[in-house]
């Protein structure tokens, strides 16, 4: 059963419920599960936004800016300035440490502002980059009603092309020197960004890789719904950052007229869904596994090499399917 005050908690915008349910579904329990059951009929809302880019690119003052921008601006055209959630992912970080110490630096900025809830997840050790618990974690700053939520994350891997699954409007950032856009174009970045920032434009270089990065989107000529843009921003002073929010919020008034938005979103609705079966059946083979001798005996004659892994694995699910399933 779903902890009904919780929920309640987190639809009255109470940021300790919040939290509390953050760290429920970080654990990824049976609880994660009631929860997000509880809450899915009150999803709706809140527009997402990924930024990805190496570390020390800014990503986090780029973030810190643009929900003070936001704040300050408005979005949507509403007069009410929006409610911003920032979840911080980041596959580097141990569980604490890092993490931690990033919230509080953050925290200093925003902390008075009852309107921008922050929070950080460290996802060292997920499986596939950003965990299933970052998509969990958006939807109940979704619930908790914030219109715009922004998710950061380290690009070191298939975390940064993950983020394309999460988020309505992908921000990759980079910086003038150290090759970062050559990188950035290798890692497949370029196939995943809605907008290109080359931030710390106060150093030297910053305006070649804006027009690097621009003649490599020119060369491809295939039809678009949207051409990725290059901006460049000076993070720190805060500059380019109005430009930068003004293209998030054209880039979604684009997509929602294309129907670009909701074809992300129905694709993001249907991996979600994938992920969801990937993981219950891991989790039963697990259990089965564990439960079953003759199946236990397979495994270590698959370790010993002893019996192939294919013939194995078939056992497994045939197990999984002839059984109820236990860890629902
Ligand atoms: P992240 O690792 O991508 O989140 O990067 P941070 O936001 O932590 O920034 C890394 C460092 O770059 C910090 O010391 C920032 O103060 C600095 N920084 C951020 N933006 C700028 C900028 O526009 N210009 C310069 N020179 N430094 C910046």
């Amino acid at each position: 059963m779903p902890d009904r005050s919780l929920i309640d908690g987190i639809l009255a915008g109470d940021k300790r419920a919040l939290a509390r349910a953050i760290t429920i579904v970080e654990r990824s329990d049976p609880a994660a599960r009631d929860l997000l059951h509880g809450v899915s009929p009150h999803v709706g809302g809140s527009y997402t936004v990924g930024i990805t880019g190496p570390p020390g690119a800014g990503k986090s003052t780029l973030v810190d800016r643009i929900a003070a921008d936001l704040r300050t601006r408005g979005w949507n055209g509403s007069a009410q300035p929006p409610k911003v959630g920032i979840l911080a992912a980041d596959p580097t970080s141990p569980f604490t440490g890092g993490a931690i110490l990033a919230d509080r630096v953050r925290m200093q900025r925003h902390y008075r502002d009852p309107g921008v809830y922050i929070r950080s997840m460290a996802t060292r050790g997920s499986q596939g980059g950003l965990p299933r618990s970052t998509r969990d974690a958006m939807k109940l700053l979704d619930v908790y009603g914030t219109d715009v939520t922004i998710v950061e994350t380290v690009g070191v891997g298939q975390a940064e092309l993950d983020i394309m699954g999460l988020a309505d409007t992908v921000i990759v950032a980079v910086v003038p020197e150290g090759g970062d856009a050559m990188q950035a174009m290798k890692a497949g970045l370029m196939e995943i960004a809605d907008l290109f920032v080359v931030n710390k434009a106060d150093r030297p270089g910053a305006d070649a890789v804006v027009r690097d990065i621009s003649a490599v989107i020119s060369w491809d000529t295939r039809p678009r719904e949207w051409v990725p843009r290059v901006l460049s921003t000076r993070a720190l002073e805060g500059a380019g950052i109005d430009k930068l929010v003004d293209s998030i919020g054209e880039h979604k008034a684009s997509s929602e007229k294309s129907g670009l938005l909701a074809r992300r979103r129905s694709e993001r609705r249907k991996q979600e869904m994938f992920e969801i079966v990937k993981s219950r059946v891991d989790r039963e083979a697990q259990h089965i596994v564990a439960s079953n001798h003759e199946l236990s005996n397979c495994v270590h004659q698959v370790e010993s090499g002893a019996l192939d892994p294919h013939t194995a694995a078939q056992k497994v699910l045939q197990a999984i399917l002839g059984a109820k399933p236990q860890s629902s």
